[in-house]
């Protein structure tokens, strides 16, 4: 039973779009890469799949899987962030929802600060290394001037 998963499962950090909708000017996730009734392959949404693919399994299709990213692991972060910023856990809004354009499974941050503390936190640095013990896949961004907000993918 694993090993059938293995085969006919992956996961993914971030869906695709679904190629089929792509072409009809649509924009959806995908769920499944797989070859289809016409023969290439393709990224297809669920309803895709139902109608033009051949199955999943090795040679035929994969599901793919969003690897998401626990609670546990954000909560780690926000006190990372939290003590970066000099402010209690509790002030930073924290959502595993889709925000910002940031994909399902990931987590965003946002503490709401004043311009003259905001002044004192610099935006867009997080992608170069991490000089705050931020893990490497955290960034900081200013957000409409008077938000700081961090996405974990
Ligand atoms: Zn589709």
């Amino acid at each position: 039973m694993r090993r059938e998963q293995a085969v006919s499962e992956v996961e993914v950090g971030e869906l695709p779009d679904c190629d089929m909708c792509d072409q009809i000017g649509v924009t959806r996730d995908a769920e499944y890469d797989g070859a289809t009734v016409m023969g290439p392959w393709a990224n297809m949404c669920g309803e895709h799949f139902g109608r033009y693919g051949v199955g999943l399994g090795t040679g035929r299709g994969q599901r793919l899987v969003l690897r998401g990213i626990p609670r546990e692991t954000a909560e780690r972060v926000r006190e990372v962030i939290a003590r970066y910023l000099g402010v209690p856990a509790g002030e930073i809004f924290m959502a595993d929802h889709n925000h910002e354009g940031i994909s399902p499974g990931s987590w965003s941050f946002a503490y709401e600060a004043d311009t003259e503390r905001l002044a004192e936190v610099p935006g867009e640095t997080r992608r170069e290394g991490t000089p705050y013990q931020l893990p490497e896949t955290v960034w900081l961004e200013q957000i409409n001037s008077f938000a700081v907000a961090a996405h974990l993918r």
